[in-house]
């Protein structure tokens, strides 16, 4: 049969293809529309004669069509590349110069800037797609005919290079295959419960795994219909939530949401399943929603490397959901937390996370050293996450992410977790939340610097915060300095980007 991941998600398309599959607040399509306006989008692309495996990277506003375009990519054999849309020239000439796409689509407002570095890359083709569907890639796929079979693929052909957040460092594009993104989806499908009645209201961008893949898929192989909007709006989010079954979110949606007076249980009466992930929810957002809504979110972990890894239970059959873990590993994912010589750690040790299965990617783009570096002798990849099986009365088989081991700090030659003293910190009285970096210092190589929140109406006392973290943490783990922010910077994905803190207060 063809691997190619497009049959696979049609395989699950109504017999009726009149039905609506994406609603947007002024527009109906259905799935007729998806499979004809991918199909042109496709025979174009495939009329542009590209070499196999060309890149075709995507710039665009989040916009139906923009999901046609990523789904034709697909259908065609090509290599679909999203970016971001808050990168700005700099940061396009990068991605643009590293993966050299054949083909790029931008928003019209950035066509000049953008035909500019294409015609420095060596770009042949620039297309312009504005949020409400015109641009010269309508004007092209408008000749083009409405039927099209999918380019045959196997599994370990590359269906998409997903850039990494770039949170720890450079982002690198991260290679995955139609078997990597088939194999997660059905994973997935089974995992979650997803039902052809199922409407997922889908307000996360799609330049990235969580709304790109995570969502997108698990409606279109399930057939059932997405309410699309650009962003999380409240206002929006009040209006559909209602109407929906299915939600997901980065962690600050579900901050937001609670911070709404008008988010309560008639809101959510029609919601089966709250999913948050991308970065760590605090118990206390989950506590505080499970009060408001009555739901339970379902906290899963993964990365652009490898989609998902791990879930909190569907079933509770199979578990409870709880918070400040990432839940269980997926059927047909391998997760190992090990030391650093690689000897498996006992529940409630923290160590590196490891993981193997289909869904793993199969390398970063054009970087054959770091490909090299980041998987193991035995083939397992190591995450540069840190964290723990059970521990703290959590079963055994439940994943807690600590942090990142870049974010680590070792002062005094001692291994101090950020994600630790954050805890204690945030439960302090006026505190809203915290990040806790490590910064130079010439006698501990580093030393422990806080970052810390207030509440709204609230000012924190730092020395009495001091004289609290002294009575609870032992000394090599106080912050030697406190700074209080209004808040955290933050990238679109709700991620704390720590490593422009550490820039900020790198002077003690
Ligand atoms: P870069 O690799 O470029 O530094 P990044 O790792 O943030 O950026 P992504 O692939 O978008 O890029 O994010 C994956 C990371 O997000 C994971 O490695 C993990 O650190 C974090 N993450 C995802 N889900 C969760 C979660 N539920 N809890 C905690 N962390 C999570
Ligand atoms: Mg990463």
């Amino acid at each position: 049969g063809n691997a190619n991941l497009y049959a696979l998600l049609a395989s699950g398309f109504p017999a009726d293809r009149s039905q609506i599959a994406i609603e947007t607040p002024d527009q109906n399509y259905s799935w007729n529309d998806i499979e004809q306006m991918s199909a042109r989008l496709a025979n174009l692309l495939l009329a542009l004669d590209l070499p196999s495996g060309a890149r075709v990277a995507v710039q665009v506003e989040k916009s139906p069509t923009a999901l046609m375009l990523y789904l034709a990519t697909v259908r065609a054999g090509l290599v679909y590349l999203p970016l971001n849309t808050a990168y700005k020239a700099a940061e396009v000439e990068y991605f643009l110069t590293d993966a050299e796409p054949s083909v790029v689509v931008c928003d019209s407002r950035n066509l000049e800037w953008i035909t500019q570095l294409a015609d420095k890359t060596g770009t042949a083709h620039v297309y312009t797609l504005d949020d409400d569907g015109s641009g010269s890639l309508a004007v092209a796929a408008a000749s083009q005919g409405d039927q099209f079979e999918s380019v045959p693929r196997q599994t370990d052909d590359l269906a998409a290079i997903l850039y990494t957040s770039g949170t720890t460092g450079r982002s690198k594009g991260a290679m995955l295959t139609h078997g990597n993104l088939s194999s997660n989806a059905q994973v997935l499908h089974r995992y979650w419960g997803w039902r052809a009645d199922d409407v997922l209201l889908h307000m996360l961008p799609i330049f990235h795994v969580h709304g790109l893949f995570v969502a997108s898929h698990g409606a279109l192989l399930a057939g059932a219909r997405m309410i699309w909007l650009p962003k999380l709006n409240i206002d929006q989010a009040i209006h559909y939530l209602p109407l929906s079954t299915i939600m997901m979110g980065v962690p600050t949606y579900y901050v937001r949401l609670l911070a709404d007076q008008r988010f309560n249980r008639e809101v959510c009466r029609n919601i089966r399943l709250f999913i948050s992930g991308s970065a760590p929810l605090l118990k206390e957002t989950f506590n505080a929603f499970v009060e408001r809504s009555g739901h339970t979110i379902l906290e899963r972990y993964g990365m652009s490397e490898t989609i998902m890894l791990t879930s909190n239970p569907y079933d509770p059959a199979v578990g409870q959901r709880i918070g400040g873990t990432v839940g269980q590993a997926l059927p047909g994912v391998s997760v190992r937390v090990v030391d650093d010589a690689a000897a498996p750690l006992a529940p409630g040790q923290v160590g590196n996370v490891q993981v193997r299965g289909p869904n793993v990617f199969k390398g970063y783009w054009r970087m054959p050293e770091k490909t090299r570096e980041e998987f193991t002798q035995d083939g397992w990849f190591r995450t540069g996450d840190v964290g723990q099986w059970g521990g703290d009365g959590v079963p055994d088989n439940y994943l807690t992410i600590v942090g990142r081991s870049k974010d680590l700090i070792i002062s005094g030659g001692y291994n101090v977790y950020p994600k630790e003293i954050e805890l204690v910190i945030d439960e302090m009285p006026g505190v809203d939340e915290s990040a806790v970096i490590g910064v130079p210092h010439p006698e501990f190589g580093e030393a422990v610097v806080a970052v810390v929140v207030p509440r709204a109406g609230h000012t924190i006392d730092i020395k009495s915060l001091e004289a609290a973290l002294k009575s609870r943490l032992a000394n090599f783990k106080i912050p030697k300095r406190i700074h209080v922010v209004d808040q955290l910077v933050r990238n679109t994905m709700g991620k704390v980007q720590k490593n422009v803190l550490r820039e900020q207060y790198k002077d003690l």
